[in-house]
Formats: C-alpha cells, sequence, structure tokens
C-alpha cells in the first residue's frame, strides 16, 4: 500500500511537470512569423545563362550584368 501512494505521487508529479512545460512552450502556431522575403529582380549572366538576384551580379565593362568576376572578365 505504501508503494502504491508513493506512484501515485510520482505520477501526479510528473503530470504537473508535462503540464507546466506544455504551457510554457510556445504554441505550435507562433503569433509572429517573419515576413516572406521580398521578390528580388533577377538577371541572367551573359556567359553561363545563370539567373541571380541583381544586388549579387557583377556589372561589367559593357553595362551586363555579370555572375562572377571570371565570366566578367571573360571576352566571349
Ligand atoms: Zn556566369
Amino acid at each position: 500500500m505504501k508503494y502504491l501512494i508513493l506512484l501515485l505521487v510520482v505520477l501526479a508529479a510528473v503530470w504537473f511537470w508535462r503540464k507546466g512545460r506544455d504551457a510554457g512552450a510556445p504554441r505550435a502556431k507562433p503569433a509572429k512569423k517573419a515576413p516572406p522575403p521580398l521578390p528580388q529582380d533577377m538577371v541572367q549572366c551573359p556567359v553561363c545563362h545563370v539567373h541571380l538576384p541583381r544586388a549579387d551580379a557583377l556589372p561589367g565593362p559593357d553595362g551586363q550584368l555579370y555572375c562572377c568576376v571570371e565570366h566578367r572578365s571573360r571576352k566571349d
């Protein structure tokens, strides 16, 4: 009988602990979510034809935008 009471106490403690943990944890649906990234202007490298954001592109001497220094320095 003594062990039964002890078992009930342990179960109650675990139940209270789990209840408190669930209350403290954030809900599955967070209230504030990061806004989706804004659409970026994409450009195409004239050498390898890869698309990349305009902010990452390298302007060449001919006014075109390249993906990397190697392609910018390439003549054709
Ligand atoms: Zn390229």
